[in-house]
């Protein structure tokens, strides 16, 4: 995740986990016999009904193989092993051609014309400066194979510093095991999806963004045309080290629609999923920043900032990787979904004040408060705590947020993140 002179916030919310299943008429006769045969008959029926309703809950994910943890752990710690260098100069050199690999070994084909490299020009030099990787799967209906939804994670980090170097495990090796895990899972599935899919592994995000701005600049594909960018960055710790339930999602706030393909997702996920409004983060953490400027509907996920971040303490054997495969489930499903629908939302670009981000927050702050000693808040910033979540206590009550108190919650975030976080 890039660097921000001020920093960022994020937040919570449950999905309850539940399938419908509705049940057939009750028997109308009070014959034994006729009870038995109508049970039986009933209980076909909710195996039939419970079976359309998964069907249609989870399009094409029963056909589909899960992300596995044995997969993703190994890509996680390939790409944080001291052999790549914290992913920079000849490291980041590496890191491109292991996502190039992993991706053309799935079957996916090449989107830079004929290769899978797009290489980023230095224009002092007039060498290499980076290198994006990209993928396609083509989709399966005429009438929407050209549309495209977009997964995609940086694998470039830090490098090195003296004789130590910065594993970069959360950031973002996590992400890069989820977007190649999501393209197996997708790749492997017997029922293809209808809209294409593009993944992309983006170089030089720790520089400004400038392999995701690169792309955009000189994309393969009409950008026009695509309908959802999905990506991570640092997916497998915990904000401020101690929220460790919550994974936040920035930017459903921009195509309000896509909740609903958001919360089928999540069901029954182990993991809180916060959806936050991308204004409490006040400047662009991550690649989703060049899609989002061109008003493209886009998710960022992420655990958030850490103890670890952008140290060499960022290894992979500290990670938290139930957390992160949860996330990685949640993305597939909302690909797959995205990629299926008839209709996906379009861009609206208002951040209308929201119930589940006022939840969210309220949650977050909780937690901070509780380990206010570890965190070292002092007692004016505990008092800002206090009385925000006073006043989100209220708002829940209530069941509304006003525009006024939304604005008031993004300023108490915001002083939160840049004193504590
Ligand atoms: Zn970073």
């Amino acid at each position: 995740m890039a660097r921000d002179s001020e920093r960022c916030v994020r937040s919570i919310r449950f999905f309850p986990s539940r399938v419908t299943i509705a049940r057939g008429s009750p028997d109308p006769h009070n014959r034994r016999a006729a009870r038995i045969a109508a049970t039986a008959m009933d209980i076909r029926k909710i195996a039939i009904v419970a079976t359309l309703t998964i069907a249609w809950a989870v399009p094409a994910l029963a056909a589909a193989p899960a992300p596995e943890m044995g997969r993703y752990k190994g890509h996680v710690a390939t790409l944080a092993s001291a052999e790549f260098g914290g992913r920079r100069g000849a490291g980041a050199v590496k890191a491109a051609a292991y996502v190039e690999r992993e991706l053309k070994q799935l079957g996916l084909q090449p989107v830079f014309g004929t290769s899978y490299v797009q290489e980023i020009p230095n224009s002092n030099t007039g060498g290499v400066l980076g290198r994006n990787i990209g993928a396609k799967i083509v989709g399966t209906d005429p009438k929407l194979r050209d549309e495209w939804i977009l997964v995609g994670a940086h694998f470039d980090h830090l490098g090195r510093a003296g004789t130590t170097y910065f594993p970069g495990a959360d950031d973002n090796a996590s992400g890069v095991g989820m977007m190649l895990e999501v393209a197996r899972c997708l790749a492997q599935s017997d029922v293809k999806p209808r809209r294409s899919i593009l993944f992309l592994g983006f170089d030089l995000e720790e520089d400004g963004l400038w392999g995701s701005r690169y792309f955009v600049e000189h994309s393969p594909i009409a950008l026009d045309r695509v309908k959802l960018f999905v990506t991570a960055d640092m997916i497998g710790r915990a904000l401020g080290g101690v929220c460790k339930d919550f994974v936040f999602a920035f930017g459903a706030e921009t195509s309000p629609g896509m909740k609903v393909i958001i919360d089928q997702a999540s069901q029954g996920q182990p993991v809180n999923l916060g959806l936050i409004g991308n204004d409490l983060l006040m400047v662009d953490r991550s690649d989703y920043g060049p899609f989002r400027r061109l008003s493209i509907p886009y998710l960022f996920f992420s655990t958030g900032e850490n103890p670890h971040y952008h140290r060499p303490s960022d290894r992979s054997d500290t990670l938290d990787y139930d957390k992160a495969l949860a996330v990685t489930r949640i993305i597939h499903g909302i690909i797959r979904r995205a990629a299926d629908s008839d209709h996906l939302p379009p861009w609206n670009g208002k951040t209308e004040p929201s119930l589940d981000e006022a939840i969210a927050v309220r949650d977050v702050m909780k937690v901070l408060l509780a380990n206010r000693e570890q965190l070292e808040i002092g007692p004016a910033v505990t008092l800002v705590l206090r009385s925000t979540l006073a006043k989100l206590e209220g708002i829940v009550i209530r069941g509304m947020v006003t525009p006024a108190e939304r604005s008031q919650l993004v300023r108490a975030a915001r002083v939160l993140m840049m004193t504590v976080l």
